[in-house]
């Protein structure tokens, strides 16, 4: 079977990760790197990788099938083209492109030249969201009606080009896409209505973090939000079902799942005292009436990333992640950016 030949273009944090990802791929092979920073293309010559000149060189290399491309944001849409031109296959990071409508030039242009374009959304395999997929498919709390999805950092935003515009920086394009890539592809329903608001406490040019509230056709809603000032976090995950409540703390997996059991709702809660008052309603569940069971183990996609890639190369299977979805959370994204700016509901998505 043929071993495919990757070369990674942008050897940071994530292009250096990229080496790893790839490699680890039946029949996929790293064949070299080029940066445009000298010191990156030094360092990935100490691991003992092959170095290119330029992308130019990287494209006239015959023995080059596809490229990795791990740059910042803003310079993925003309790498890819260029690439897909020369005759390329693409792997891109996310975000992939800046808007939806520069994906879709991506698209018409791997369509046109038959080569295939897919996207690192690579968090569909973590491990918390499979968990939350496969509590949704098993109806383990019942249907799932509401879901809260959530990364805090306090470190602020991190490196150089994130803090900037132009070079599509900021916490919605970063984090929040692939939350938002997580919450469409468990969700079978087109996004009803969208409203927003990004945080600038640090006083950069773009937001250090948003708050989102998506409503589906379908009547589930999410709350999503990303924030990167929050010294004390909440849980990664909080969701609730016709049939009980989810919570997981945090990628360790910790957590747990509260249901009502046969004794739920045959005798009165008893009231507690609540401040300067008295309540029944927001007393706790009493023990008897509720079990508490672990989270179900996570459900597994297909195959890896790369695996998928080399088997799509092979036209042995479908993208894992579709460049239809990808431009679905793009859209999805347009929409947040355009209620946090208009501080209105979107509708139209
Ligand atoms: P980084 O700043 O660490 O690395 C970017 C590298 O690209 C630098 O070494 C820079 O010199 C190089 N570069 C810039 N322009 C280039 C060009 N035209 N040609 C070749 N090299 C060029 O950034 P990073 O954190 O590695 O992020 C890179 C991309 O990966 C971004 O799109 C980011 O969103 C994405 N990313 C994805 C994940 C994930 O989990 N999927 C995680 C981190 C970053």
């Amino acid at each position: 079977m043929k071993k495919y030949q990757i070369v990674i273009i942008g050897y940071g944090g994530m292009g250096s990760y990229h080496v790893t990802l790839a490699s680890a791929a039946d029949n996929l092979e790293v064949r070299g790197v080029f940066d445009i920073l000298e010191e990156k293309r030094a360092a990935a010559a100490e691991k003992g990788l092959e170095i290119y000149p330029s992308f130019e060189a990287v494209l006239a290399d015959e023995k080059v099938d596809a490229v990795l491309i791990a740059t910042p944001n803003d310079s993925h849409k003309e790498l890819a083209i260029q690439a897909l031109e020369a005759g390329k296959h693409v792997v891109c990071e996310k975000p992939v492109t800046m808007s939806s409508e520069d994906l879709l030039v991506i698209m018409d242009t791997a369509k046109k030249e038959q080569k295939h374009f897919m996207v690192h959304q690579n968090r569909r395999w973590d491990e918390d969201f499979l968990i939350i997929k496969e509590m949704m498919e098993q109806k383990t709390i019942g249907d799932v009606f509401h879901l809260e999805s959530r990364v805090h950092g306090a470190n602020g935003i991190p490196g150089d080009w994130r803090h900037l515009k132009a070079h599509g920086g900021g916490m919605v394009l970063d984090w929040g896409v692939h939350l938002l890539d997580q919450l469409l592809f468990v969700i079978d329903s087109n996004v009803k209505s969208v409203s927003a608001n990004l945080s600038y406490a640090l006083g950069d040019e773009v937001d250090d973090g948003f708050v989102s509230f998506i409503t589906f056709e379908n009547g589930i809603t999410a709350q999503v939000e990303v924030g990167t000032t929050n010294f004390i976090k909440l849980p990664r995950w909080y969701v609730k079902g016709t049939e009980g409540t989810a919570i997981i703390h945090d990628w360790d997996l910790s957590g747990e799942v509260v249901k009502p059991n046969a004794l739920a709702g045959l005798s009165e809660p008893t009231p507690i005292q609540a401040g300067q008052g008295l309540t029944k309603t927001m007393a706790p569940p009493s023990e008897e009436a509720t079990d508490t069971i672990p989270l179900v183990a996570p459900g597994k996609l297909a195959t890896t990333f790369y695996n998928n890639f080399v088997d799509v190369l092979n036209k042995k299977s479908e993208p894992i992640v579709q460049n239809e979805e990808v431009y679905q959370v793009l859209k999805l994204i347009e929409a947040i950016f355009q209620a946090a700016e208009t501080n209105k509901t979107i509708h139209s998505i």
